[in-house]
This record gives C-alpha cells, structure tokens and sequence, in this order.
C-alpha cells in the first residue's frame, strides 16, 4: 500500500528516465512513479549499441537494471507507449493508447533522435542511424552479410561504427566535413591521434569533403562525394549529430533553445515540469556556457538529481563535471570538462601514437583533460578539474611530476566560486 495519492510520471526511459525513478525512491517518495517509453524493450543501454555490434544480440542490448528492479522499487513501466502531449493546466500526461495520465510532476527525458542530412537518396534502405536497439539490429544484420561501409560523420558514434565493421572484416571508410574527424571535441592533436588508429587499420579518412546524394535503386549502392565521386557502398551509417527531442516541451509551452532550458535542480519555466539528460540545456558550471552534453554519465547524474528534486529534496543540485568514454579498436578514450576556443592545450610529454593524457587551460586552471587508455591518472587529477585549483602547465607537461601530489596541493583549495553560484537556468 503506497504512502501517499500522488503520482509523478517520467516520460522517456533511458538512463535520464531511469536514474529518476530509482532516485524518487531512494528519496522515499512514497507515491506513484510511472515510466512511459516509446520503444518495447526493457530500458537499456545505448553505448553497447555502437561498440558491440558483431556476435549475440545479448551483446549489444543491456538492461540498464533487470527487470526485477522495477517491481522491487514499485516502478510503473508502460512500454511501447508513447506521450502524444503534456496539458499543464490540466495536469494531464495524453498517451497514445487513448488514455491521459493525472500527473502530480512530470519529467521529459525524451532524450535525442539522429539527425539525417537533407540530401536524395536519404531514405533507401542501407542508409542508417544508430540511436536504438531496432538501429543496431539492423546494422548489425547488414554487417554480418559485409561491405563496403561508409561511415557520414567522424564524431564518436561514427568511429565507433567504422571501428567494429573494421574489425569484423569490412572495407571502411569515414566521410568527414572537417579537417579531421572528432577535432570539435579533442582539438587538432589528439584528435589526430585518435584518427590513426583507424588510418593504421586500413580505414580510409576522407576529409575536408561531404555527401551530395545517396545512389542506389532498390537499396543503396553508394555515396556521392562533393568532389563528384562515387564511394561504393553496401551500408551507410550516418552519425552527424542529433536533435533534442523538444517537441513536447514546446507545444507545452516550455522555454527551450537548443534543448529544454533547465536550472540546476532540473525545473524547466512550468513548475510542472521538470527535464534531464539529452534534451536539456543545462547551466552546468563546467561548461563554457549554458548548453547540451550527450552523454550517458550526465544522463544519469542529471536524472537522480531530477528524481531527488521530485521527491522533494530541495538541496539537490547538477553540477557535475561532464564525463564521456569511447572505445574504439580495443583503446578507451576518456574526457572529463569540455574546453572552450582560446583554452591552452597541453600535453603530457610521455604521450605515444596509443596513449596519451592531455589538458586544457584557461587563466591557470583545467577546463577539460582527455585520456587515451591511461585511466588511472586521467581519475587522478579529476579534482583539479572539479575544484579550479590553479596549475603550472610544465608541471602537467613534465611526465617527472607525480600527478597525486599536484592534487594533494589542490585539496587545500576551494571549490571555484562558479560552481557555486546559483543556476542560470529557467526556473
Ligand atoms: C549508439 C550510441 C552510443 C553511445 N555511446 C556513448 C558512450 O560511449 N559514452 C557516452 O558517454 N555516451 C554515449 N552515448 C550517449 C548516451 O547514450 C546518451 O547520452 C544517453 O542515452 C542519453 O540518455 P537520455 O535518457 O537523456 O535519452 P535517450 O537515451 O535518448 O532516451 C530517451 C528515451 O525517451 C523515449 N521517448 C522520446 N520521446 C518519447 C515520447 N514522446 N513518449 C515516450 N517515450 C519517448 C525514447 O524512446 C528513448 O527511450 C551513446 C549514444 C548512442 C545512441
């Protein structure tokens, strides 16, 4: 028998969507929780997805927690279900079966859909995203009857593609506007180093190129580069960005701009609502400035604090320091901030073409710090990301300074002013 007549409803059940519901419970919300989610399957993690892709589907499709877990928390699952609309003023969660759910709070953790480019041929079957698990079946179907693959996009699902398709024997190749793939996120040096790992395994880069079309007739058979050329291709995997799912929100009227704008306890401009992971954009304090950051880690720290905060748990706030991993032909590259144009790359002098540590610097202080399969020290200096210490770029250049006793100095610091300022988000 629940403890209480109110019921909060959670639309989207992802890592955002899931770490809330459990939240609301270990903040002893003694309600009703309901998780809505348009796909059928039990929540389940995204990045096996894209890193696991050849062999069994147990591989690739990981429940985020066994179904157990939801009877035990007295979670509400309603699967293959999706929310046509929210009406605040009737406090109504409208479904697409028909039904409209009374909702005491509500959270959008509607999370992202891929983004396609506007070009012909964007449509013929073999030209593929890869956001869920009906994407990875079908990828990973069509790896199993081989190549070519062309890969549109060098961003961290992309590689990630071309990486697996590579290893299971198909010839590859990488379609990228930019300079190089992953510069955005890594900068020029390391992204450069990342890159060959794939150059040395026979995956070919195109750069500084982008798609005109997609060819083929029944399915597709290539892709037509802006230099006129026609790369054969059997599959296509596009991996150029994704939109927040917003929809919702804006027809709720909630204020959104690249993303459902949240404070950080979560609380959108509607009381009633509140958002977290993928789709919002979150006045985190590690961040240049207000924004998105996509990945799995946020997802789940920003949806506990959500359920926290729907539980009443007025202290709880999101301000953790951005976190993502990729792995890529067997290496795992780790970053933590995010740095901004005009911030001081440095790297650690023992870096080899396998394995690096670098550092990003703004006024003497880390904004951001990425590692390839050097985990333990990447872990190490965490805290002088987290608490803005002030560092001397030798030191993190030298491979002779022990990284410890940098942070032990940095215990006596204080945490950065901004980190404790109150949120610029909506509410
Ligand atoms: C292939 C892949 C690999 C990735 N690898 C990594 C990685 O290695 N490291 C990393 O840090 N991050 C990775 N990510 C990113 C990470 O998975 C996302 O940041 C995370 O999934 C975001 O979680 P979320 O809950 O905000 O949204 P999502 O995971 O996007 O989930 C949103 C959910 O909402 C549901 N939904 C949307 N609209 C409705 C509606 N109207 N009604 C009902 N349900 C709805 C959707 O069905 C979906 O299940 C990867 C993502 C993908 C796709």
């Amino acid at each position: 028998m629940r403890g209480s007549t109110e019921h909060h409803v959670i639309v989207g059940g992802s890592a955002a969507g899931v770490a809330a519901a459990l939240a609301l419970r270990d903040h002893d919300f003694a309600g009703k929780v309901t998780v809505v989610d348009a796909g059928a399957e039990l929540p389940y993690e995204r990045p096996p997805l894209s890193k696991a892709l050849t062999g069994a589907e147990t591989r690739f499709l990981v429940p985020i927690v066994p179904a157990e877990v939801y009877a035990e928390r007295d979670v509400d699952l309603l699967l293959g279900t999706r929310v046509l609309a929210l009406e605040p003023a009737r406090r109504l969660v409208v479904l697409d079966d028909g039904r409209a759910l009374r909702a005491d709070r509500v959270l959008l953790a509607t999370g992202a859909t891929a983004l396609l480019p506007g070009v012909a041929g964007v449509r013929l079957p073999g030209v593929l995203t890869l956001r869920d698990v009906r994407d990875a079946r079908d990828l990973a179907g069509r790896l199993g009857r081989g190549g070519p693959v062309v890969v549109v996009g060098g961003g961290f699902i992309g590689l990630e593609v071309a990486a697996v398709a590579r290893e299971a024997g198909a010839d590859v190749t990488v379609v990228e506007q930019a300079p190089r793939p992953l510069e955005r996120p890594l900068g020029p040096d390391l992204a450069g180093r990342v890159t060959g790992l794939h150059t040395r395994r026979g995956v070919r880069i195109r750069t500084g190129v982008s798609v005109l079309e997609f060819t083929g007739s029944g399915e597709v058979d290539g892709v037509r580069l802006s230099t006129g050329e026609v790369l054969p291709a059997a599959i296509v995997v596009v991996g150029v960005g994704v939109h927040p799912d917003t929809h919702l929100a804006e027809r709720a009227g909630v204020v959104c701009d690249q993303g459902v704008v949240v404070d950080r306890q979560c609380r959108t401009s509607d009381p009633w609502i509140l958002a977290a992971g993928d789709v919002t954009c979150q006045p985190n304090p590690h961040l240049p400035a207000p924004g998105r950051v996509e990945h799995w880690d946020n997802a789940q720290k920003q949806g506990a604090v959500a359920g926290a905060v729907m539980a009443g748990a007025v202290d709880q706030e999101h301000t953790g320091l951005p976190y993502f991993y990729s792995e890529q032909f067997g290496h795992t590259l780790q970053m933590y901030g995010r740095f901004a144009d005009g911030d001081t790359f440095v790297l650690r002098e023992d870096a080899t073409d396998t394995a690096f540590l670098g550092f990003w610097l703004r006024d003497g202080r880390i904004t951001a710090a990425a590692a390839l399969d050097r985990p333990k020290e990447l872990r190490t200096i965490r805290p002088l990301i987290e608490t803005g210490a002030p560092v001397v770029a030798a030191d993190l250049s030298s491979p002779d300074t022990d990284l410890r006793a940098l942070v032990k100095s940095a215990k006596a610091f204080k945490p950065l002013e901004r980190s404790l300022a109150p949120g610029a988000g909506a509410a």
